[in-house]
């Protein structure tokens, strides 16, 4: 954006805010108002063996499901918020690439020495004396790493919770997807009282106000900086990588099929011209909001896509590959909801095998 214009303070409207998220390029979903929990699911998606993959309630654009119906969509923003203005905003981290460091000061008391910092032995040399909280335990990672405490890093967005904590946002590298933990989690663990923000998790907006208080930015900069190598690294040593068996299905032709896709229409790689034309239309949702639209060509590619492979134009498996190459650029960081529609999609479509006529 040009200007400082749209940056939420917490007198801001919550669509407001909701839209200067989307104009970063995060997704947002609302949040139940004055708290910092979702809005409650339907009945439908309430019910117990309910599945938030092929819910009706995520095509369709309502905001079930939490942070899974997260979307920059201008009109759904203002459909949710027009519905109530007071909700609150949260931001889907994993599709907005964020990794929100989570800083608690809850008065707790002080675990075992051992589980302050999971995975590193601290010096007895160090005096724990005073220590007491998510601040505390950050800023001696930090100092152990030889660097300042990411809580005092002026460089990037940080804002301040209701509860006297601190989320300090980055900008998570593409090549390293992150997942969310709590410091209480016993896999995954930054440090106690730090809790990690990314895919599988959501953040709430600067700007917002919860019956508690208000999630009020601090300090000048409003945008978040390139996560640091040395933070990246402990996040990787604390597994917030994601295993790669979860980043996406085996990936058959990787970069040619992605290119030949882009370049839309062709059949350089062999692909069908009616499907590469169906595939250009995929990836060129990378610039449009999500939600229906994109679901729909996936699925629309998928299914013809299907007919192809049942008629011997190109096998089952490249056909797959081929789609979620094109849905993880359009869409990148969410393989795993498009592997469904994917998988769904050509299942269908092998049932009517689609024989081209004249020019393939
Ligand atoms: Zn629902
Ligand atoms: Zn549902």
């Amino acid at each position: 954006m040009a200007s400082s214009v749209g940056v939420p303070t917490t007198s801001a409207p919550p669509l407001q805010v909701a839209r200067w998220c989307a104009a970063q390029g995060w997704p947002v979903h609302p949040l139940a108002p004055g708290t910092k929990h979702p809005v409650a699911n339907c009945a439908d998606c309430a019910a117990t063996g309910h599945r938030a993959s092929g819910c009706r309630c995520l095509v369709t654009g309502r905001w079930c499901h939490g942070h899974l119906a997260a979307t920059t969509d201008h009109d759904r923003l203002r459909s949710w918020w027009e519905a109530n203005s007071q909700l609150g905003v949260g931001i889907s981290c994993g599709p907005a690439h964020l990794v929100v460091i989570d800083v608690d000061a809850h008065a707790k008391p002080l675990p075992a020495r051992d589980r302050l910092l999971p995975g590193i032995v601290i010096p007895d040399a160090v005096d724990l004396a005073g220590l007491a909280t998510g601040f505390d335990t950050l800023a001696l990672l930090a100092a152990l790493r030889g660097h300042a405490s990411p809580a005092d890093d002026t460089t990037t967005l940080r804002v301040r919770t209701p509860s006297g904590g601190l989320h300090v946002w980055y900008q998570a590298h593409p090549s390293l997807p992150l997942r969310s933990s709590t410091g209480a989690g016993k896999n995954r663990a930054l440090a106690w009282q730090v809790d990690v923000r990314a895919r599988g998790g959501f953040i709430i907006a600067p700007g917002t106000v919860t019956a508690d208080g208000s999630y009020t930015p601090v300090g000048a900069v409003r945008r978040p900086a390139p996560l640091p190598s040395w933070l990246a690294a402990e996040l990787q040593r604390t597994h917030h990588a994601e295993p790669p068996q979860d980043r996406l299905e085996p990936r058959r032709p990787p970069s040619r099929a992605r290119q030949a896709v882009i370049a839309a229409g062709g059949a350089q790689d062999g692909t069908p011209a009616v499907l590469a034309g169906l595939l250009a239309e995929v990836v060129a949702c990378t610039a449009a909001p999500e939600g229906m639209g994109f679901s729909d060509k996936l699925n629309r590619a998928a299914f013809t896509a299907g007919g192809l492979a049942a008629a011997g134009y190109l096998s089952e498996a490249d056909a797959a590959a081929v789609l979620l190459d094109a849905a993880s650029t359009a869409r990148p960081g969410q393989e795993r909801r498009w592997a469904p529609i994917v998988r769904a999609g050509l299942a269908a479509g092998a049932r009517r095998p689609l024989h081209l006529r004249g020019r393939a």
